[in-house]
């Protein structure tokens, strides 16, 4: 096979036929896989292959293997765990990102991703109203965000404790304590367990899952050394934010280090409406957020944001002699986990570039108002019971016992018109529905009531 055009073309265009004919399934398509992942291994399940395929039929194959059992994520009838859907501009810009395979670790090897995913980092920290001055890096997800994040505030406050972690490890060193609250999300404590800080003190919440400053206050003062807290904009059952001015302030008087996990909520903070309930978030000393959740960009596309590039660096940059500096700044790589990657800022820059300040307010503020507009209308069916303060994209719905609440979501995930998750909540089995596409619109919520509703009537009391 030698690489000219023709061996690409046909196997490219039969992706983008493929491509067309799965986006066309979308309006109308049963939200929900018609196989499991065990039905599937052992329905395809074949010896290796000992001879070559063309690239055309690997795609044909590949696709005709995967359609039974793919998620119609990209419907606005899905609103399972934090999803979003993916933007035109997005999608097209993830196609050219692949096709041009630029290694997007260093400026001076591939300046284009680069300089591109530094412009999506600035109009990110601007949306955000975050210092203007931080570093920006783009991770796989919130997950690794929430570790660059923490990694960051581990050398800073081991640093002021006058112990270099990144040359001297933890073992020797003063004890960090971490501080969370009792709502926090499993990936901050995947993050930290990779960190060697262990598991986090919690923090006490109040109902709607928000830390407790009169409880983060009692926590702080039996605090001794390094200290980082870790708050919440966006809690995955009420949608919910930490009050960021007052327990900022609090992690501040103490010395400690403020990280924020933003992975859906962050995006509160472009909407001048919403802002209010994250007041003071720009006070924190670093934030992750997901690019793939609120923004609608293709997975995987994470970002982290830290006041200090110094403690990043510390961290994550790697000066061996083959990698090249181009100035003084930094180097995409010294912001994230990995050296190769692809250049996953550039699906974020089509996506701000396609809609605009004003796209993504309204994109934000509409998911909103849907979350809003579905507690609304299901929390007028008999029998339903919204658990939480709608207070950004996330709605916790109770069927009354918990078994009937299992039976409903049962029966909605089987109908297939929508699909939402169930989940358990502050002592209760929940229906839970997370707003998070782009696309979800008048009908797809009308038919999101009707789902519900169904399912409802089905179900035994
Ligand atoms: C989704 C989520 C995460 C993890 O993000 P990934 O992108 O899945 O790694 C972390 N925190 C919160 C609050 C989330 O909703």
């Amino acid at each position: 096979m030698s690489a000219d055009g023709d061996d690409y073309s046909e196997a490219l265009q039969r992706a983008r036929e493929h491509t067309e004919t799965w986006l066309a399934s979308i309006p109308t398509r049963p939200v929900g896989p018609r196989v499991t992942a065990d039905e599937l291994q052992s329905s395809i399940a074949m010896a290796l292959p000992e001879h070559p395929l063309a690239a055309a039929d690997v795609v044909d194959e590949l696709a005709r293997i995967a359609e039974p059992g793919l998620m119609a994520i990209p419907s606005g009838r899905f609103f399972g765990w934090v999803m979003g859907g993916t933007l035109p501009a997005a999608l097209a810009a993830e196609w050219l990102v692949s096709a041009w395979d630029q290694n997007a670790a260093m400026r001076v090897a591939t300046p284009a991703t680069a300089a591109l995913e530094e412009q999506a980092g600035d109009w990110l920290l601007e949306l955000l109203g975050l210092p203007r001055d931080s570093a920006v890096g783009f991770p796989t997800g919130a997950t690794t965000g929430n570790l660059v994040g923490l990694a960051a505030a581990r050398s800073a406050v081991l640093q002021q404790a006058g112990w270099d972690v990144d040359a001297d490890g933890l073992t020797a060193g003063p004890r960090v304590t971490v501080l969370a609250g009792a709502s926090h999300h499993a990936s901050v404590d995947l993050a930290l367990r990779c960190l060697g800080l262990g598991m986090p003190l919690t923090v006490d919440a109040d109902d709607q899952g928000r830390i407790r400053p009169d409880a983060l206050s009692r926590a702080l003062e039996t605090v001794d050394g390094p200290c980082i807290v870790v708050l919440q904009a966006g809690d995955l059952h009420s949608g919910d934010f930490d009050p960021m001015r007052e327990a900022i302030g609090l992690a501040h008087g103490r010395g400690a280090w403020a990280h924020v996990d933003g992975a859906f909520g962050l995006w509160a903070a472009a909407s001048p409406t919403l802002r209010p309930r994250l007041d003071g978030v720009e006070l924190a000393d670093s934030w992750a957020t997901d690019a793939h959740k609120t923004l609608n960009v293709p997975y995987d596309c994470g970002v982290v944001i830290v006041r200090r590039r110094e403690p990043m660096l510390a961290a994550f940059s790697a000066h061996t002699a083959y990698l090249l500096r181009d100035g003084t700044a930094t180097d995409p790589f010294e912001r994230v986990p990995e050296m190769s990657r692809r250049a996953r800022g550039v699906p974020v820059w089509a996506a701000l570039r396609s809609l605009g300040r004003s796209g993504v307010v309204e994109l934000v503020d509409r998911l909103a108002a849907t979350a809003a507009e579905l507690a609304d209308r299901l929390g007028r069916l008999p029998g339903v019971e919204v658990l939480n303060e709608v207070a950004f994209t996330q709605v916790c719905l109770s069927f009354g016992s918990d078994e009937r609440t299992r039976e409903v979501t049962r029966r909605v995930i089987a109908d297939g018109a929508v699909w939402m998750s169930g989940s358990r909540w502050a002592g209760r089995d929940v229906l839970r529905l997370s707003v998070s596409n782009w696309s979800t619109d008048a009908r797809d919520i009308d038919t999101a009531v009707e789902a519900v509703s169904r399912a409802t009537l089905g179900a035994e009391s």
